[in-house]
């Protein structure tokens, strides 16, 4: 039989923001959000007054990937928006644990990340928590072409992972992203946190993963 292996969301799931619950009313997303609108009006040069808007606009022709509308509407490299935008302290934002170090260590080998956020946050946040060395090479972010959330981010890294996907876990606290997306391929489910769910499993805190008999 094959081996057992599992997909991690990020945000939420192997850590969660300090003071808010989700990355929506989280601090984290009005400094980011702060960054991004300094970005508009410096580097593409939008008038301030038109910079919400613009913003707005942005989100809704590109399906939440402003990076993308940045790159197609103003030729700007999307590197260089992460760069400006994403590059912020971890401590700031999140309590420091051992949850992601013990999860992903005890997996290492057997797991990869799957995260919308660019890599300029993923990797400093992992290394924040001591935990980047276990999936540096198996973390699948959101600047990439085929990126969360879709089936497609699920078949890639499931593919990467290099098992039949009725053997994969995606485990996240997102229903539509992380349970309902992953079982669209076939995969299994782990939903972290509370509330409903159509999830396999189901967990509050992403450690006891390692408790399930899978
Ligand atoms: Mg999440």
């Amino acid at each position: 039989m094959p081996q057992t292996k599992f997909i991690f969301d990020l945000d939420g799931t192997l850590y969660r923001y300090k003071g808010g619950p989700t990355f929506a009313t989280s601090e984290f997303y009005a400094d980011i959000k702060r960054n991004i609108f300094a970005f508009l009006e410096r580097e593409l040069a939008v008038p301030s007054e038109q910079v919400p808007e613009t913003y707005d606009h942005m989100k809704r022709e590109y399906n939440g990937h402003v990076s993308l509308a940045v790159e197609k509407e103003f030729g700007v490299d999307r590197m260089r928006y992460f760069a400006a935008t994403w590059r912020v302290p971890p401590e700031k934002y999140i309590e420091p644990n051992d949850d992601a170090r013990t999860v992903l260590s005890a997996l290492a080998g057997r797991c990869a990340v799957l995260t919308e956020a660019p890599r300029v946050w993923a990797e400093a946040a992992l290394r924040f928590l001591n935990a980047y060395e276990f999936v540096e090479d198996v973390l699948f972010t959101g600047e990439l072409d085929v990126r969360k959330p879709s089936v497609e981010a699920f078949r890639q890294v499931g593919g990467a992972l290099g098992v039949p996907f009725e053997s994969i876990y995606s485990v996240g606290d997102q229903e539509e992203s992380d349970i309902v997306l992953a079982r669209a391929v076939g995969m299994k489910t782990i939903r972290v946190g509370d509330g409903e769910t159509s999830a396999d499993f189901s967990v509050n805190n992403v450690r006891a993963v390692l408790n399930l008999s899978l």
